[in-house]
This record gives structure tokens, sequence and C-alpha cells, in this order.
């Protein structure tokens, strides 16, 4: 098969693809895996008992089902749906916005290839421009969106250690600069995979270095707020003209009818209607509709607040907890969990890399994600990157336990054993 530049790029081995087949074919092998890596979220029973719900309440109204299954959405999505957000959103935040500022695209994640080829990539004059990541680690799901390579430029954060063993990071803002090649600025806020969320202070300071620049600033709010809430901070959101704010359906519990929402500026949002239209057409009906009364009625905010977001800070806490007991007198760190659905567990002097460490549990049965996939467009060298691992705690409370317990084991071992053959 003789493949394009495109066809190349992206079917060579992406760290992406590569952790999909490696989670498939374990979870292929007939063996029970405790999967500890995936980023899908819990199954509430409460949540799930209002889809349910609302999907009865389609089926009988007459004509709703049929509006969902049998027509084209426009390619920026259900009207209904971006009205009622906007509404929610300018009561909620007091953010000047109405339906023309919001897209809805077949996924968050394809609202990013649109946004980050938007912005980066080849120029006219034969330049190129980059993604800006002001801090690292950063979401996994970037790193391989670019139609051209080189796509990022990204910094090392500051290290706040705190306690015996948590720790945060910061923007480094000494550590960024910002050349005529950038195109835009992106954070994920809470993060994925650190569950750090960036202070009011350091989003405000993004802001204005983004508008001094004349860059949008793009923030990654799937597990952010209004919706699904899954932030254990008080910090305020931020829209202005020059952010470009995306959203997700998935994390409140709706991630199999890949809704995308993007908040932006009206240029921003005919831009990607006019490419959604060309890639996919329209936008589906399913996740707009189905999420749609829970809006309109602005019963989603009670629903995340008081049971999604109290839901996976339990689970944090008990999380940390079961590795507080089993690593005691170890030199671990975790980053303080702020927020979205993973621990980011720092193991610093580790004797083995993390990709080794992640070896040893599949062997053991238990998926986690290496840390080093998540510095996109980092370039030096740096050992922090092997020393880290993203722990999902999203799944039922005997399985994160279960498999914790073997990570606290597997990491007791490297600690004691470094020259221990695999
Ligand atoms: N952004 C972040 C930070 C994520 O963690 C995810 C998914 O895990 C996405 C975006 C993409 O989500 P979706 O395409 O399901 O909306």
């Amino acid at each position: 098969m003789k493949l394009s530049r495109f066809g190349i790029k992206f079917t060579s081995r992406s760290g992406i693809l590569s952790l999909m087949d490696d989670l498939g074919t374990a979870m292929s092998s007939g063996q029970e895996m405790l999967m500890l890596g995936g980023g899908n979220p819990g199954h509430i029973p409460e949540v799930e008992r209002r889809f349910r719900g609302r999907m009865l309440r389609i089926l009988e109204h007459p004509g709703e089902f049929e509006r969902m299954i049998g027509n084209y959405a426009p390619p920026s999505g259900d009207l209904r749906f971006k009205t009622a957000l906007a509404g929610l959103l300018r009561r909620e935040f007091g953010w000047d916005v109405g339906a023309a500022n919001v897209a809805l695209t077949n996924g968050s994640q394809s609202a990013f290839f649109m946004l980050f080829n938007l912005f980066a990539g080849e120029l006219d004059d034969g330049g190129a421009r980059k993604i800006l990541l002001p801090l690292t680690p950063e979401y996994i799901g970037y790193a391989d969106i670019g139609l051209n390579e080189e796509f990022f430029v990204s910094a090392r954060p500051a290290i706040e250690l705190i306690d015996d063993h948590r720790f945060k990071y910061h923007v480094d803002f000494g550590a960024i600069g910002i050349g005529s090649d950038v195109g835009a600025i992106c954070v994920s806020r809470p993060t994925n995979p650190t569950g750090n969320v960036l202070g009011d202070g350091e989003v405000e300071k993004l802001v204005e270095l983004a508008r001094s620049h004349d860059l949008p600033l793009i923030v990654d709010n799937a597990y952010g707020t209004p919706f699904p809430s899954i932030i254990f901070t008080d910090v305020r959101p931020v829209w202005t003209p020059n952010v470009v704010v995306c959203m997700s359906l998935s994390k409140l519990g709706l991630p199999g009818l890949r809704t995308g929402i993007v908040i932006a500026d009206e240029p921003v949002i005919e831009a990607l209607s006019g490419i959604n239209a060309i890639l996919n057409l329209a936008t589906g009906n399913a996740g707009p509709i189905l999420a749609l009364d829970l809006v309109q009625s602005g019963e989603v905010l009670g629903l995340s607040r008081t049971v999604i977001r109290p839901y996976y800070e339990a689970k944090a806490a008990r999380a940390l907890e079961v590795l507080d007991e089993e690593l005691a007198g170890y030199d671990y760190r975790v980053h303080k969990p702020e927020g979205a659905i993973f621990l980011w567990l720092w193991l610093r002097g580790l004797p083995i890399t993390s990709e080794e460490l992640y070896q040893r549990l599949k062997r053991r049965n238990v998926l986690v994600i290496s840390g080093h996939y998540f510095f996109p467009g980092l370039r030096d060298a740096w050992k922090h990157r092997d020393e880290c691992i993203r722990v999902t705690y999203s799944q039922d409370s005997e399985t994160v336990e279960r498999g914790l317990r073997i990570i606290a084991e597997e990491v007791r071992n490297a600690y004691q054993q470094p020259a221990l053959a695999p």
C-alpha cells in the first residue's frame, strides 16, 4: 500500500495507538485485567438512572425519537442544546455568550484535531506554527493530533513539594518563550494525567500572555465546571473572546455518545462548523438531545456537584489512603488530586523506568500508563519523565484497591531489587 504523508503520519505507531493495541491485546488474553490505565469514567448508578429516564421520555414523546435518529443536525450541532448551554453559562458565570458562540463536535477529541490544525501547522508563506503547552505533563490525546511533525512546543513545570508525600505542578512562566512560531496555547484544567488544577492567577496570566501575543488560549475543560465538575478546588472558569473553552459530555457519563462542546468567539465557531461539515457533515444528535433537559433546567449543575463530584472525590481519597498505607517508608509522591479521575504517582530515584514498571505490572495483570507518554513537545532529557505513572481511580472500588496494592508491591520490589531480571 503506497501511503500519502497523511497516511504515513496517521498509521505510524503513535503512542496512543500502541497503548490502545496493548490494552486490547491484554483484555483479550483471557486473563482478568485490572484496568487502571484507561480514561473511562465510572458508571454512577444515579447518573445512569437519569439518562435512562430521559431516554424513556424521548421514546414516549411524539416525534422526539424520530428527530434524534432521523435528522442531520447543522454542522455546528443541535440549536436547542447550544441555546440552552449558552443560557446556562451566562447565568452561572456571567459569560457574554449566545448559541453562536457554541459548536458541538463528535467528541472533544475531534474538536482538538480541528482546533489545533486550525491554529498550527504549515503556513501559506512556507513557515510553520506550533501549539504551545505551557505545562507538561499534559493530555496524551494531543500528542499525535498534528497534521505535520514537530507540532508542539512545551515546557517543564515548576514543582512544589507538599508535606512528605504530595507535590503540585505550576506553570513556570520563566521557562515558556512565545516565539513567532506559536499559533495557540493549550492547557487542560483539571489536567489529565495529573489531577492538577491551574490556579486562577496562573490562568489569568496565560489569558494575558495569549492576548498580548494575539493568540487563542484553548482551555480543555473536559472534567471541569459547570459539568461534570470533577474538580475538588474552588476556581473560577474563564472565557473571553481570545479564550476557547472545550467541554465534553463524556465525563458526565456519556462517552459512548461522542459529544464535544466548544465555546469560542464567533469566527472560531464558524471555522469549526466549516471543517466539521467537511469531515463529518453533521454532528451526532444523541448526546445533545439526551442531555438537553438537564442543561435547559440547570439540573446538570446539581447532578454534577452533588453526585458526580463527591463520587470521584471519595474515590480519590480512598485511593490515596491505600497508596499511603502501602508505600509508607518509600520515596514516593502523589500529585495533589484536585480533579479529573487519575492519580499521578512520582517515584523519585526509581531504579527502573516507568515503562519497565508498566511492563512488570502488565505481567501481574494490572494496567496503568507509563508517565513518559505525557510530555508532548518537551525536547530536553529529564529523568522525571521516566519516574511517573498514571493510575485511573474511576473503576469500582474493589478493582482500584486490588490494583493499587499490586502497584505498590511492584514499586517496593523495584526499589529493593533494582538489578532483578524482569
Ligand atoms: N481532554 C481530556 C483532558 C481528556 O481526558 C479527554 C478524554 O479522556 C478528552 C479531552 C477527550 O474526550 P472526548 O473526546 O470523549 O470528549
